[in-house]
């Protein structure tokens, strides 16, 4: 059995997911898949417990999530956002929709019985059918805060405030200093996420923002160690095509940590694993082939092919390009 894991953040690594699932079914059935998603973007909301990356995870793979808009449930509506916002409760720029709120009351209430997120996330996952097991980085509450530039007007002096508020209602306008991880150091990864990078065949990182996703999740203290050394080979999907982001801000956040928006910079960033980095193989698109030389000569295996999510067969066909410069050779069926 074939035993893949992968770190994600929300949007990105959940299509890339359902592809990578899409391709298992007919190339190895019995391969069983872990994800390992980022928590940094949670935070406590009208008194609800709020996991973006979770839940598009949740949605996505469990076949709710509305596709067209990205994120949230497909069908939703928003009359209780309406009620929090006339009673001043909440932000009303960060809209949860009716049945997405169900998610997060169900959530909040095993919270407060003292569950650990984890065990949480498992209760709601095991509605969905998920075809994975999806794990939090962390039980604990690690959550991003950036620290904003001031923009001369009405902020004069830098400030901080939570990643969703600089990316949901400033969208990365205000540039980024820094991004802190608040208590990651006293913080540890959930139960089974050392266990699933070290026992893995494989581990994928997908192709999700590098910061404030995938950056989030190595930041847990013992997650990049144990990246660093599983036995199993390590690949990433570049989430930057010709230099750009595909979707998303995600140049705001590269920048901010002096890295530049690129196929090669991001795998760089990460850095080979024969060096001490996190991977062994990236996969860039065709335009960025110039990549492929120069990553092979600093020890990182690489490709280039068509990178963009289309459809879920052609993010599965990617998923499958993946696994085969990992040189993963399927062994379910
Ligand atoms: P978020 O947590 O919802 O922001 O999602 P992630 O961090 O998982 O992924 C966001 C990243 O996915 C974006 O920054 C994009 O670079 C990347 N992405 C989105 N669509 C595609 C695609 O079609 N192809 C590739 N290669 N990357 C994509
Ligand atoms: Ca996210």
């Amino acid at each position: 059995m074939t035993k893949i894991t992968i770190l994600a953040g929300g949007v990105g690594g959940a299509r890339f997911t359902r592809g990578l699932l899409a391709h298992l079914r007919t190339a190895d059935p019995s391969a069983s898949v872990t994800v390992v998603a980022n928590t940094g973007d949670d935070l406590w909301l009208a008194g609800l417990r709020v996991c973006p990356d979770l839940d598009s995870i949740m949605y996505t793979l469990g076949g709710a999530n509305d596709d067209e808009r990205g994120w949230g449930r497909k069908g939703e509506s928003e009359r209780v956002s309406a009620e929090l916002t006339a009673y001043g409760v909440g932000w009303p720029w960060f809209t949860l929709g009716d049945l997405d709120l169900g998610t997060h009351i169900a959530r909040s209430a095993w919270l407060r019985e003292g569950l650990p997120l984890s065990e949480a996330t498992a209760r709601l996952s095991a509605r969905w059918n998920l075809g994975v097991t999806l794990l939090p980085a962390t039980d604990d509450e690690v959550e991003t805060i950036v620290t904003v530039a001031a923009d001369g007007e009405e902020a004069s002096v830098a400030e901080d405030m939570h990643f969703e508020e600089w990316w949901v209602r400033l969208h990365a306008s205000r540039p980024a200093l820094a991004f802190t991880q608040r208590n990651v150091a006293t913080s540890r990864p959930a139960p089974g996420v050392l266990e699933a990078i070290a026992d893995a065949d494989v581990v994928m990182l997908a192709p999700s923002n590098p910061v404030v996703s995938i950056g989030t999740v190595l930041g847990i203290p013992g997650i990049a160690d144990a990246v660093r050394s599983t036995p199993a080979p390590v690949v990433g999907v570049s989430p930057i095509i010709g230099g750009g982001v595909v979707r998303g801000m995600a140049d705001a956040c590269l920048s901010a940590i002096g890295v530049e928006t690129s196929a090669l910079a991001v795998a760089e960033h990460y850095g080979s694993r024969r060096d001490g980095g996190l991977i062994d193989a990236w996969l860039v698109d065709e335009v960025d082939a110039d990549a492929v030389a120069v990553l092979e000569a600093g020890g990182i295996r690489s490709i280039a092919r068509p990178l963009w999510f289309n459809s879920v067969e052609e993010t599965g066909a990617i998923a499958a390009a993946a696994l085969a410069l990992a040189d993963v050779r399927h062994s379910g069926g």
